[in-house]
């Protein structure tokens, strides 16, 4: 069934339910079959991107603290390892779907390849609900849904990352039990990892560092200047915080942050750092008092230069597109914006830094990690710094380079040019049968 049949005609599909629209798999395929339809793509190759190569799902029995016994079901979806191998985060959530980790895995793929590193894409999700369990519960998790993936992940293989509600402890987990099934600690089979364990300095705070260069470079392509800018941010997650760290540190006004429960507006700009501070003392970042308190959903629809969505899929919809009022918009999360809404953000001249090249970062510094990982040999935060920046400079100026060759826009221009690169390699390496 074509996607984009049903959505493209919608100009745009007037049949299309919210439901469709904000299916992460409906979203991510129709942009690739628009993507695909406009590079001409081979009929078989296209049949082949179009489908990840595998899906696993598990279910993971979990002696709960109170001496019950819980079953969560998981997932690891495997894109494509035409590139290299499958790479991608690990998810917990109780929105976790089959379709979303399918979708997530895609993009894996395509974000591997507009920044040209030598990985294809996975993705990974378990239903839970992390807020709920202990500490105790989500390392016997963590260690069962590992077990039950044992021959499917490895350094050539499948190599795991944080992603939602997972970090750098679920990591050293994941990393132990492959070690213990080894017989030998083997700490490239995951990235985002302590630094104390094979980690890459600079790892945490990659994905928001890179979201803030991706602000740099849509800032001086529009011919404006960083004083004055100002940005709004949703989320305050590991991506949102450090890239409201990293805009503040660079001298934007940042005016605008939300999170889950609640939002925070100053037009005169919020102190970040204070606000982080805050935020691990009350645990919530309301009530601050650097700020006035509004309502969430109105808040990204305010004024400003820069608006970051960095929380989860589907911010930007038919229902609120129409409405922003940012001129740059720079996607920290990962499909925060629907196929749907593409269209009116066109219409309405936003300048778009698709989620693919926008917080590759993180993924981009993931393969420093693995990198290092495989040489015993670490570089200085200076160096992972410097090369995250020079990655993503380049890949902005080619996917900005390459909308303008091919009168795209931006997230088209970042679809055709990964697409074009995972063909080229599937073609070249062949059918094995
Ligand atoms: N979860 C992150 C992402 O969505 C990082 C993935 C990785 O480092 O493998 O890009």
């Amino acid at each position: 069934m074509s996607v984009i049949s049903k959505s493209a005609s919608s100009k745009n599909s007037p049949t299309l339910s919210l439901e469709q629209e904000i299916n992460p798999w409906q979203a991510q395929a129709a942009r690739f079959e628009l993507a695909a339809s406009k590079l001409n793509l081979d009929p078989g190759i296209w049949k082949i991107l179009s489908v990840p190569q595998r899906e696993i799902i598990v279910h993971i029995p979990v002696q709960m603290d109170d001496g019950s016994i819980e079953v969560f079901t998981g997932y690891r979806v495997q894109h494509s390892t035409s590139r290299g191998p499958a790479k991608g985060g690990i998810r917990y959530s109780p929105e976790v779907s089959l379709d979303e980790v399918r979708a997530l895995a895609s993009w894996m793929t395509w974000k591997c390849a507009v920044v040209n590193i030598p990985f294809g894409g996975a993705k990974g999700g378990v239903i839970c609900d992390p807020k709920h369990m202990s500490q105790g519960e989500l390392e016997r998790m963590t260690r069962r849904y590992t077990a039950e993936l044992i021959e499917f992940i490895g350094p050539e293989k499948d190599v795991p990352a944080p992603d939602m509600n997972t970090n750098e402890q679920t990591m050293a987990w994941i990393m132990d039990t492959y070690s213990m099934h080894m017989r030998q600690t083997v700490t490239s089979v995951v990235t985002g990892k302590p630094v104390n364990m094979g980690g890459s300095r600079g790892r945490t705070e990659a994905t928001g560092r890179g979201v803030s260069i991706m602000c740099d470079e849509a800032v001086r392509a529009l011919g404006m200047k960083v004083e004055g800018t100002t940005v709004i941010v949703q989320g305050f997650g590991n991506v949102g915080s450090n890239t409201a760290k990293h805009l503040y540190l660079k001298g934007y006004t940042v005016t605008g942050i939300t999170e889950y429960d609640g939002a925070l507006y100053n037009p005169k700009g919020i102190d970040i750092p204070a606000l982080a501070e805050y935020r691990k003392k009350a645990g919530t970042i309301n009530g601050f008092p650097g700020a006035e308190s509004v309502d969430k959903d109105e808040l990204i629809t305010r004024e400003c230069d820069i608006l970051v969505p960095a929380a989860t899929e589907n911010a930007i919809t038919s229902q609120n597109a129409e409405k922003l009022r940012c001129r740059i918009l720079c996607e920290g999360a990962n499909g925060p914006t629907t196929f749907v809404a593409d269209e009116i953000l066109e219409n309405k001249g936003i300048f778009v830094v698709p989620d693919i090249l926008a917080n590759a970062g993180g993924v981009t510094c993931s393969y420093f990690e693995w990198v290092q990982d495989r040489m015993g040999y670490f570089w200085t935060e200076a160096e992972v710094n410097q090369r995250l920046e020079a990655i993503m400079v380049e890949s902005f100026r080619d996917v900005v380079a390459y909308a303008a060759a091919h009168k795209v826009n931006n997230r088209i221009a970042a679809y055709m040019l990964a697409i074009d690169r995972v063909a080229f390699t599937t073609k070249q390496r062949g059918m094995y049968a």
